[in-house]
Protein backbone atom coordinates (compact mmCIF):
# COMPACT_ATOMS: atom_id res chain seq x y z
CA UNK A 1 0.00 0.00 0.00
CA UNK A 2 3.00 2.21 -0.83
CA UNK A 3 1.02 5.42 -2.86
CA UNK A 4 2.85 7.30 -4.62
CA UNK A 5 2.49 11.73 -4.80
CA UNK A 6 0.37 10.89 -7.81
CA UNK A 7 -1.65 8.30 -6.01
CA UNK A 8 -2.44 10.31 -3.01
CA UNK A 9 -3.44 13.45 -5.27
CA UNK A 10 -5.66 11.07 -6.71
CA UNK A 11 -7.73 10.27 -3.77
CA UNK A 12 -7.48 13.57 -2.61
CA UNK A 13 -9.87 14.64 -5.40
CA UNK A 14 -11.64 11.65 -5.75
CA UNK A 15 -12.59 11.23 -1.89
CA UNK A 16 -13.30 14.50 -1.60
CA UNK A 17 -10.82 15.38 1.21
CA UNK A 18 -10.40 19.39 2.37
CA UNK A 19 -8.26 18.68 4.91
CA UNK A 20 -4.62 17.36 5.67
CA UNK A 21 -3.35 16.75 9.52
CA UNK A 22 -0.08 16.45 8.88
CA UNK A 23 1.46 14.03 12.00
CA UNK A 24 4.38 13.63 14.21
CA UNK A 25 4.90 12.81 17.61
CA UNK A 26 7.38 14.59 20.45
CA UNK A 27 9.67 12.68 22.93
CA UNK A 28 6.71 11.59 25.21
CA UNK A 29 4.84 10.05 22.55
CA UNK A 30 2.07 12.79 22.28
CA UNK A 31 0.90 12.94 18.33
CA UNK A 32 1.10 16.52 17.24
CA UNK A 33 0.17 18.04 14.11
CA UNK A 34 -0.24 20.91 11.37
CA UNK A 35 -3.72 20.94 9.64
CA UNK A 36 -3.36 22.20 6.57
CA UNK A 37 -5.82 22.94 3.15
CA UNK A 38 -5.86 20.39 0.09
CA UNK A 39 -4.17 22.70 -1.93
CA UNK A 40 -1.11 22.98 -0.06
CA UNK A 41 -0.41 19.32 -0.53
CA UNK A 42 2.08 19.34 -3.60
CA UNK A 43 4.33 21.38 -1.02
CA UNK A 44 3.79 18.98 2.09
CA UNK A 45 4.85 16.30 -0.28
CA UNK A 46 8.04 17.77 -1.58
CA UNK A 47 8.61 18.30 1.87
CA UNK A 48 8.59 21.86 1.88
CA UNK A 49 5.79 22.61 4.98
CA UNK A 50 8.03 24.32 8.01
CA UNK A 51 6.79 24.74 11.26
CA UNK A 52 8.46 25.99 14.67
CA UNK A 53 9.47 23.22 16.91
CA UNK A 54 10.36 25.13 19.77
CA UNK A 55 7.35 24.77 22.18
CA UNK A 56 7.25 20.65 21.32
CA UNK A 57 8.68 18.21 24.25
CA UNK A 58 12.25 17.42 23.48
CA UNK A 59 12.11 19.14 20.25
CA UNK A 60 14.78 22.13 20.11
CA UNK A 61 15.80 25.39 21.00
CA UNK A 62 14.59 28.86 19.90
CA UNK A 63 17.55 29.80 17.69
CA UNK A 64 17.40 26.64 15.76
CA UNK A 65 13.31 25.96 16.09
CA UNK A 66 12.30 25.70 12.23
CA UNK A 67 11.75 22.28 11.23
CA UNK A 68 10.18 20.82 8.14
CA UNK A 69 7.99 18.29 7.95
CA UNK A 70 8.29 15.20 5.29
CA UNK A 71 4.96 13.26 5.35
CA UNK A 72 5.75 9.47 4.54
CA UNK A 73 3.00 8.48 1.46
CA UNK A 74 2.28 5.16 2.47
CA UNK A 75 0.85 6.62 5.98
CA UNK A 76 -2.11 8.08 4.22
CA UNK A 77 -5.93 7.28 5.41
CA UNK A 78 -8.76 8.96 5.65
CA UNK A 79 -10.29 9.74 9.35
CA UNK A 80 -13.32 8.53 9.35
CA UNK A 81 -14.75 10.44 12.16
CA UNK A 82 -13.77 14.03 10.61
CA UNK A 83 -16.48 15.25 7.99
CA UNK A 84 -17.05 18.83 7.44
CA UNK A 85 -19.13 20.07 5.37
CA UNK A 86 -19.14 16.72 3.33
CA UNK A 87 -15.35 17.28 2.84
CA UNK A 88 -13.03 14.74 4.67
CA UNK A 89 -9.98 15.11 6.36
CA UNK A 90 -6.90 12.63 5.75
CA UNK A 91 -3.73 11.96 7.70
CA UNK A 92 0.09 11.43 7.08
CA UNK A 93 2.44 10.49 9.49
CA UNK A 94 5.71 12.32 9.11
CA UNK A 95 9.13 12.59 9.49
CA UNK A 96 10.93 15.64 11.19
CA UNK A 97 14.33 17.34 9.04
CA UNK A 98 16.32 20.07 9.88
CA UNK A 99 16.08 22.81 7.62
CA UNK A 100 19.91 21.92 6.09
CA UNK A 101 17.87 18.68 4.53
CA UNK A 102 19.30 16.06 7.39
CA UNK A 103 16.86 13.78 9.68
CA UNK A 104 16.22 15.60 13.34
CA UNK A 105 17.73 13.48 16.13
CA UNK A 106 14.66 14.43 18.04
CA UNK A 107 12.78 12.87 16.15
CA UNK A 108 11.35 9.30 17.95
CA UNK A 109 10.41 7.86 14.13
CA UNK A 110 13.99 8.84 13.65
CA UNK A 111 15.57 6.78 16.36
CA UNK A 112 13.60 3.81 15.48
CA UNK A 113 14.54 4.07 11.57
CA UNK A 114 18.24 4.57 12.82
CA UNK A 115 17.96 0.92 14.52
CA UNK A 116 15.60 -0.80 12.11
CA UNK A 117 18.53 0.22 9.86
CA UNK A 118 21.01 -1.52 11.81
CA UNK A 119 18.90 -4.74 11.72
CA UNK A 120 18.74 -4.43 8.01
CA UNK A 121 22.52 -4.12 7.90
CA UNK A 122 22.42 -7.54 9.58
CA UNK A 123 19.63 -8.91 7.25
CA UNK A 124 16.63 -8.71 9.91
CA UNK A 125 13.33 -7.28 9.85
CA UNK A 126 11.48 -6.78 12.90
CA UNK A 127 8.19 -7.51 13.28
CA UNK A 128 5.90 -6.80 15.87
CA UNK A 129 2.17 -7.68 16.81
CA UNK A 130 0.95 -5.66 19.67
CA UNK A 131 -1.71 -5.59 22.40
CA UNK A 132 -2.70 -2.84 23.83
CA UNK A 133 -5.32 -2.19 27.24
CA UNK A 134 -6.90 0.51 28.26
CA UNK A 135 -10.06 1.64 30.42
CA UNK A 136 -13.11 3.09 29.72
CA UNK A 137 -14.03 5.22 32.51
CA UNK A 138 -17.33 7.45 32.47
CA UNK A 139 -16.96 11.30 31.93
CA UNK A 140 -15.95 13.49 33.97
CA UNK A 141 -13.59 11.49 35.30
CA UNK A 142 -12.98 12.13 38.93
CA UNK A 143 -10.19 14.42 39.64
CA UNK A 144 -9.30 13.04 42.49
CA UNK A 145 -10.13 9.80 44.10
CA UNK A 146 -11.36 6.77 41.94
CA UNK A 147 -12.19 6.97 38.35
CA UNK A 148 -15.93 5.49 37.48
CA UNK A 149 -16.05 2.43 36.10
CA UNK A 150 -18.93 1.41 33.82
CA UNK A 151 -19.31 -2.43 34.01
CA UNK A 152 -18.84 -4.88 36.94
CA UNK A 153 -17.65 -8.02 33.83
CA UNK A 154 -14.28 -9.50 33.82
CA UNK A 155 -11.36 -11.75 31.20
CA UNK A 156 -13.64 -12.19 28.15
CA UNK A 157 -16.75 -11.73 29.74
CA UNK A 158 -19.83 -11.37 27.13
CA UNK A 159 -21.44 -8.84 29.16
CA UNK A 160 -25.54 -7.99 28.14
CA UNK A 161 -24.37 -4.91 26.08
CA UNK A 162 -22.84 -1.90 27.99
CA UNK A 163 -21.73 0.94 27.42
CA UNK A 164 -18.21 0.36 27.32
CA UNK A 165 -19.02 -2.97 24.81
CA UNK A 166 -20.55 -0.47 22.40
CA UNK A 167 -17.91 1.91 22.05
CA UNK A 168 -15.38 -1.02 22.20
CA UNK A 169 -17.36 -2.10 19.04
CA UNK A 170 -17.46 1.55 17.28
CA UNK A 171 -13.86 1.65 18.15
CA UNK A 172 -13.05 -1.63 16.50
CA UNK A 173 -15.27 -0.43 12.84
CA UNK A 174 -13.48 2.67 12.96
CA UNK A 175 -10.03 1.55 12.99
CA UNK A 176 -11.19 -1.00 9.89
CA UNK A 177 -12.10 1.32 8.24
CA UNK A 178 -8.46 2.55 8.00
CA UNK A 179 -7.29 0.25 7.43
CA UNK A 180 -6.47 -2.08 10.38
CA UNK A 181 -6.78 -5.74 10.69
CA UNK A 182 -8.11 -6.40 14.15
CA UNK A 183 -7.21 -9.79 15.21
CA UNK A 184 -9.03 -9.94 18.60
CA UNK A 185 -11.40 -7.46 21.00
CA UNK A 186 -11.98 -8.35 24.43
CA UNK A 187 -12.79 -7.11 28.28
CA UNK A 188 -10.04 -7.61 30.01
CA UNK A 189 -9.70 -8.79 33.67
CA UNK A 190 -10.40 -5.17 35.40
CA UNK A 191 -13.80 -3.39 35.39
CA UNK A 192 -14.44 -1.10 32.50
CA UNK A 193 -11.01 -2.57 30.63
CA UNK A 194 -10.64 -3.33 27.67
CA UNK A 195 -7.97 -5.03 24.53
CA UNK A 196 -7.86 -4.87 20.60
CA UNK A 197 -4.97 -6.67 19.08
CA UNK A 198 -4.47 -5.51 15.80
CA UNK A 199 -1.82 -7.56 13.23
CA UNK A 200 1.90 -7.59 13.34
CA UNK A 201 3.99 -5.45 11.11
CA UNK A 202 7.36 -3.99 10.75
CA UNK A 203 8.43 -2.13 13.66
CA UNK A 204 8.10 1.25 12.23
CA UNK A 205 4.76 0.93 10.71
CA UNK A 206 3.66 -1.00 14.49
CA UNK A 207 4.63 2.02 16.15
CA UNK A 208 2.82 3.96 14.04
CA UNK A 209 -0.13 1.91 14.33
CA UNK A 210 -0.41 2.25 17.86
CA UNK A 211 0.19 6.14 17.88
CA UNK A 212 -3.02 5.77 15.44
CA UNK A 213 -4.80 3.27 17.94
CA UNK A 214 -4.54 5.45 20.77
CA UNK A 215 -5.72 8.59 18.88
CA UNK A 216 -8.60 6.56 17.89
CA UNK A 217 -9.82 5.06 20.60
CA UNK A 218 -9.72 8.23 22.53
CA UNK A 219 -11.73 10.16 19.93
CA UNK A 220 -13.90 7.64 19.76
CA UNK A 221 -14.56 7.41 23.46
CA UNK A 222 -14.95 10.62 23.51
CA UNK A 223 -17.47 11.23 20.72
CA UNK A 224 -19.41 8.73 23.54
CA UNK A 225 -19.23 10.48 26.55
CA UNK A 226 -16.27 8.49 27.59
CA UNK A 227 -12.84 8.84 28.69
CA UNK A 228 -10.56 6.54 27.02
CA UNK A 229 -7.22 6.29 29.24
CA UNK A 230 -3.78 4.47 28.27
CA UNK A 231 -2.60 5.12 31.81
CA UNK A 232 -0.71 2.05 33.08
CA UNK A 233 -2.61 1.84 36.69
CA UNK A 234 -5.72 4.04 36.65
CA UNK A 235 -7.31 1.42 39.90
CA UNK A 236 -5.43 0.24 42.88
CA UNK A 237 -6.33 -3.10 43.68
CA UNK A 238 -7.46 -3.96 39.71
CA UNK A 239 -5.56 -5.07 37.31
CA UNK A 240 -3.15 -2.13 35.32
CA UNK A 241 -2.96 -1.90 31.50
CA UNK A 242 -0.07 -3.78 29.58
CA UNK A 243 1.22 -3.45 25.99
CA UNK A 244 2.23 -6.92 25.75
CA UNK A 245 4.82 -6.59 22.34
CA UNK A 246 5.03 -10.01 19.84
CA UNK A 247 8.07 -10.16 17.99
CA UNK A 248 10.37 -11.94 15.47
CA UNK A 249 13.10 -11.75 13.04
CA UNK A 250 12.54 -12.07 9.56
CA UNK A 251 15.33 -12.74 6.74
CA UNK A 252 13.93 -12.79 3.73
CA UNK A 253 10.91 -14.85 3.74
CA UNK A 254 12.09 -17.06 6.96
CA UNK A 255 11.54 -16.41 10.41
CA UNK A 256 15.19 -16.52 11.74
CA UNK A 257 13.77 -17.04 15.47
CA UNK A 258 12.53 -20.95 14.05
CA UNK A 259 14.94 -24.24 13.73
CA UNK A 260 12.58 -27.18 13.76
CA UNK A 261 16.16 -29.25 14.45
CA UNK A 262 16.40 -27.55 18.06
CA UNK A 263 14.35 -29.17 20.50
CA UNK A 264 12.52 -26.33 21.30
CA UNK A 265 12.58 -25.37 17.73
CA UNK A 266 13.85 -21.62 18.63
CA UNK A 267 17.25 -20.89 17.00
CA UNK A 268 19.85 -19.46 18.50
CA UNK A 269 19.40 -15.93 17.05
CA UNK A 270 16.11 -15.97 18.93
CA UNK A 271 17.93 -17.17 22.27
CA UNK A 272 20.54 -14.47 22.08
CA UNK A 273 18.10 -11.62 21.24
CA UNK A 274 15.99 -13.14 24.47
CA UNK A 275 19.43 -12.46 26.19
CA UNK A 276 20.01 -8.91 24.38
CA UNK A 277 16.76 -7.95 25.91
CA UNK A 278 17.18 -9.44 29.34
CA UNK A 279 20.60 -8.13 29.64
CA UNK A 280 19.35 -4.36 29.08
CA UNK A 281 15.75 -5.19 30.89
CA UNK A 282 16.43 -2.72 33.67
CA UNK A 283 17.72 0.11 31.47
CA UNK A 284 14.82 -0.49 28.54
CA UNK A 285 11.98 -0.61 31.18
CA UNK A 286 12.78 3.69 31.65
CA UNK A 287 11.33 3.72 28.06
CA UNK A 288 8.96 0.94 27.91
CA UNK A 289 6.86 1.88 31.57
CA UNK A 290 7.81 5.37 31.43
CA UNK A 291 5.61 6.71 34.32
CA UNK A 292 5.82 7.08 37.61
CA UNK A 293 2.21 5.14 37.81
CA UNK A 294 3.66 2.83 35.25
CA UNK A 295 5.21 1.14 37.94
CA UNK A 296 2.49 0.72 40.52
CA UNK A 297 1.45 -1.99 37.55
CA UNK A 298 4.72 -4.14 38.16
CA UNK A 299 3.61 -5.45 41.28
CA UNK A 300 2.67 -9.30 42.02
CA UNK A 301 -0.71 -10.67 41.63
CA UNK A 302 -2.21 -8.99 38.56
CA UNK A 303 -0.37 -11.07 35.34
CA UNK A 304 2.43 -8.24 35.61
CA UNK A 305 5.79 -9.11 35.09
CA UNK A 306 8.28 -8.41 37.99
CA UNK A 307 11.12 -10.31 37.49
CA UNK A 308 14.05 -10.48 34.74
CA UNK A 309 13.06 -14.25 33.43
CA UNK A 310 11.74 -15.93 30.43
CA UNK A 311 9.72 -19.10 30.27
CA UNK A 312 7.84 -21.04 27.69
CA UNK A 313 4.54 -21.22 29.58
CA UNK A 314 4.38 -19.13 32.55
CA UNK A 315 2.85 -15.80 32.69
CA UNK A 316 4.62 -14.13 34.91
CA UNK A 317 7.96 -13.52 33.87
CA UNK A 318 9.04 -10.83 31.04
CA UNK A 319 9.16 -12.52 28.49
CA UNK A 320 7.10 -15.96 27.38
CA UNK A 321 7.38 -17.90 24.57
CA UNK A 322 3.76 -18.25 23.00
CA UNK A 323 3.60 -22.89 21.33
CA UNK A 324 3.43 -21.28 17.73
CA UNK A 325 6.10 -22.41 15.70
CA UNK A 326 7.34 -21.98 12.40
CA UNK A 327 6.33 -18.46 10.47
CA UNK A 328 4.92 -17.68 13.43
CA UNK A 329 7.67 -18.02 15.99
CA UNK A 330 8.24 -15.19 18.24
CA UNK A 331 8.49 -14.20 21.74
CA UNK A 332 6.41 -12.16 23.62
CA UNK A 333 7.85 -9.08 25.52
CA UNK A 334 5.01 -8.36 28.70
CA UNK A 335 6.29 -5.68 30.26
CA UNK A 336 5.66 -2.65 28.27
CA UNK A 337 3.02 -0.20 28.90
CA UNK A 338 0.97 1.32 26.23
CA UNK A 339 1.76 4.81 27.74
CA UNK A 340 5.46 4.67 26.27
CA UNK A 341 6.79 6.37 23.24
CA UNK A 342 6.01 3.08 20.76
CA UNK A 343 8.99 4.63 18.43
CA UNK A 344 11.55 4.92 21.05
CA UNK A 345 10.28 1.52 23.21
CA UNK A 346 10.75 -0.77 19.51
CA UNK A 347 13.66 1.02 18.94
CA UNK A 348 15.46 0.18 22.42
CA UNK A 349 14.09 -3.24 22.30
CA UNK A 350 15.62 -3.97 18.97
CA UNK A 351 18.76 -2.51 20.15
CA UNK A 352 19.31 -4.67 23.02
CA UNK A 353 17.92 -7.67 20.81
CA UNK A 354 20.60 -7.28 17.97
CA UNK A 355 23.12 -6.81 20.86
CA UNK A 356 22.30 -10.20 22.01
CA UNK A 357 23.47 -11.55 18.67
CA UNK A 358 26.65 -9.79 17.63
CA UNK A 359 27.71 -10.51 20.96
CA UNK A 360 26.24 -14.18 20.80
CA UNK A 361 24.68 -14.27 24.30
CA UNK A 362 23.24 -17.29 26.33
CA UNK A 363 20.28 -16.44 27.86
CA UNK A 364 20.14 -18.29 31.74
CA UNK A 365 17.54 -21.05 31.68
CA UNK A 366 13.76 -20.69 31.31
CA UNK A 367 11.89 -20.00 34.87
CA UNK A 368 8.89 -22.59 34.81
CA UNK A 369 7.75 -22.60 38.32
CA UNK A 370 5.72 -19.76 39.59
CA UNK A 371 8.81 -16.83 40.43
CA UNK A 372 6.48 -15.41 43.22
CA UNK A 373 6.28 -18.33 45.09
CA UNK A 374 10.30 -18.43 44.96
CA UNK A 375 12.47 -16.61 48.21
CA UNK A 376 14.39 -14.30 47.54
CA UNK A 377 17.49 -15.95 48.28
CA UNK A 378 15.98 -19.10 45.46
CA UNK A 379 15.60 -16.10 43.06
CA UNK A 380 19.00 -15.05 43.85
CA UNK A 381 20.47 -18.82 43.00
CA UNK A 382 18.86 -18.61 39.76
CA UNK A 383 20.21 -15.83 38.98
CA UNK A 384 17.07 -13.70 38.59
CA UNK A 385 16.67 -9.98 38.88
CA UNK A 386 13.77 -7.83 39.39
CA UNK A 387 12.61 -5.22 36.79
CA UNK A 388 12.71 -1.36 38.59
CA UNK A 389 10.46 -0.84 41.42
CA UNK A 390 10.30 2.98 40.17
CA UNK A 391 11.07 5.48 37.20
CA UNK A 392 13.51 6.68 39.62
CA UNK A 393 15.24 3.01 39.56
CA UNK A 394 14.87 2.93 36.06
CA UNK A 395 16.13 6.29 35.15
CA UNK A 396 19.56 5.13 37.18
CA UNK A 397 19.37 1.91 35.12
CA UNK A 398 19.21 3.76 31.89
CA UNK A 399 21.67 6.42 32.60
CA UNK A 400 24.26 3.23 33.61
CA UNK A 401 23.72 1.57 30.09
CA UNK A 402 25.56 3.13 27.30
CA UNK A 403 24.10 1.07 24.49
CA UNK A 404 20.10 1.64 25.27
CA UNK A 405 21.88 5.25 25.07
CA UNK A 406 23.28 5.32 22.22
CA UNK A 407 20.22 3.69 20.83
CA UNK A 408 17.91 6.90 21.83
CA UNK A 409 20.98 8.97 20.43
CA UNK A 410 22.49 12.03 22.84
CA UNK A 411 19.89 14.31 21.54
CA UNK A 412 16.74 12.34 23.12
CA UNK A 413 18.35 10.83 25.58
CA UNK A 414 19.32 14.07 27.49
CA UNK A 415 15.82 15.41 27.21
CA UNK A 416 14.26 12.11 27.91
CA UNK A 417 16.01 11.70 31.39
CA UNK A 418 15.37 15.69 32.04
CA UNK A 419 11.93 15.45 31.30
CA UNK A 420 11.35 12.26 33.82
CA UNK A 421 14.14 13.40 36.42
CA UNK A 422 11.70 16.56 37.00
CA UNK A 423 8.58 14.08 36.65
CA UNK A 424 10.06 11.94 39.96
CA UNK A 425 10.85 14.72 41.65
CA UNK A 426 7.34 16.35 41.60
CA UNK A 427 6.16 12.94 42.66
CA UNK A 428 8.27 12.29 45.37
CA UNK A 429 7.74 15.62 47.27
CA UNK A 430 4.26 14.74 46.75
CA UNK A 431 1.96 13.96 50.35
CA UNK A 432 -0.75 11.46 48.67
CA UNK A 433 -4.36 10.80 50.06
CA UNK A 434 -2.91 7.52 51.33
CA UNK A 435 -0.23 9.32 53.61
CA UNK A 436 -2.80 11.19 55.05
CA UNK A 437 -4.87 8.69 55.78
CA UNK A 438 -2.65 6.63 57.23
CA UNK A 439 -0.62 9.08 59.25
CA UNK A 440 -2.04 11.78 59.85
CA UNK A 441 -4.38 11.13 63.09
CA UNK A 442 -1.12 8.25 63.97
CA UNK A 443 1.54 10.19 64.20
N1 LIG B 1 -3.27 -6.64 32.29
C1 LIG B 1 -2.10 -7.51 32.34
C2 LIG B 1 -0.82 -6.66 32.32
O1 LIG B 1 -0.75 -5.75 33.03
C3 LIG B 1 -2.11 -8.53 31.23
C4 LIG B 1 -3.29 -9.45 31.26
C5 LIG B 1 -3.31 -10.39 30.09
O2 LIG B 1 -3.40 -9.95 28.95
N2 LIG B 1 -3.23 -11.64 30.31
O3 LIG B 1 0.13 -6.91 31.61
MG1 LIG C 1 -4.08 -10.59 24.84
MG1 LIG D 1 -4.50 -8.73 27.80
MG1 LIG E 1 -0.37 -11.30 25.80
Amino acid sequence: KNLSPEDIKAAIRDMNIGTISLQFTDILGTVKHVEIPASQIDKALAGELMFDGSSIEGFVRIEESDMYLRPDPATFVILPWKTREGRRTARLICDVYNPDGTPFEGDPRYVLKRVVAEAAEMGYVMNVGPEPEFFLFERPSAEQGRPVTLDHAGYFDLAPVDKGEEVRAEIVLTLQEMGFEIEAAHHEVAPSQHEVDFKYADAVTTADNIATFRSVVRTIALQHGLHATFMPKPLHGEAGSGMHLHQSLFRGEENAFYDPTTPDRLSDVCKQYIAGIMEHARAITAVTNPLVNSYKRLVPGYEAPVYVAWSYRNRSPMIRIPAKRGLSTRIELRSPDPSCNPYLALAVILKAGLDGIKRRLTPPDPVEGNIYHMSEAEREELGIASLPGSLAEAIRALEQDPLILEALGSHVASRYLEAKKIEWDVYRTQISPWELQEYLAKY
